[in-house]
């Protein structure tokens, strides 16, 4: 990895661990919203990322809307979009092959399908486990350590890949340290709002745990987007 992208990727991190939520969707969604950007402004008329769009019939549900979002959009989601509908009204112009209705449904559904998956999936799994590289690498850093004092910790399914990728024993000692930490710590918020809820203590009112439920539903399942 180039210097450049360390640093960057590194302030990237310690921005997003010092905010709710997992950093590493954080930092993930960002890079999934500049790819598409990028898509969109200048590689549109690619004919490799026209090919891979029509080969995966469009974007996934996820990324498909999150490009919708973005502006000035409109052409080149309009040039992609035509596209897919000209390779699905392709799939669709099949004569029946004569043994059936089964049979037709079995040729068309396997024209429909997909060849390859959503490029903006592709590109999110590589950029996830270059930041989770980073996470690991930087895990004592002082300044990243104490951001990450009072983060959430990781979603389980960037916990569960930070697991996969960390080798040095002293990264696994500080990733299981921090998550502990950070999981306990929501889960004991969690407990608390639990408590609050029960009529005889309504009226103490809500402190930071009024949001953990949301802040537990991004760390239990990713972030909204993220995955
Ligand atoms: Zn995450
Ligand atoms: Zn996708």
């Amino acid at each position: 990895m180039e210097p450049f992208r360390k640093d960057r990727l590194y302030s990237d991190l310690l921005e997003a661990s010092a905010k709710p939520g997992c950093p590493i969707c954080r930092v993930s969604l960002a890079f999934v919203r500049s790819y598409l950007d990028n898509t969109m402004y200048e590689r549109v008329n690619d004919g490799e990322v026209r090919a891979e769009l029509r080969n995966a019939r469009g974007y996934c549900n996820t990324h498909a809307w999150m490009l919708s979002e973005g502006r000035g959009v409109v052409l080149g989601t309009a040039i992609i979009q035509r596209d897919v509908l000209n390779t699905v009204l392709e799939a669709l112009n099949v004569e029946p092959p004569g043994r059936g209705t089964r049979h037709h449904v079995q040729e068309l559904l396997r024209r429909l399908r997909p060849t390859a998956e959503c490029p903006a999936c592709v590109n999110r799994r590589v950029m996830e486990d270059i930041a989770i590289g980073t996470f690991l690498k930087y895990l004592d850093d002082p300044e990243l350590a104490a951001a990450l004092d009072s983060s959430d910790g990781l979603c389980l399914p960037h916990f569960s890949r930070a697991l996969e990728l960390v080798e040095e024993p002293g990264h696994l000692h500080r990733l299981l340290d921090f998550q502990r930490r950070a999981l306990t710590k929501l889960r004991n918020e969690l407990a608390e709002l639990i408590r609050k809820h029960d009529y005889r203590f309504t009226s103490e009112g809500l402190g930071k745990e009024s949001d953990s439920w949301l802040r537990a539903l991004g760390i239990v399942s990713a972030e909204r987007g993220a995955r």
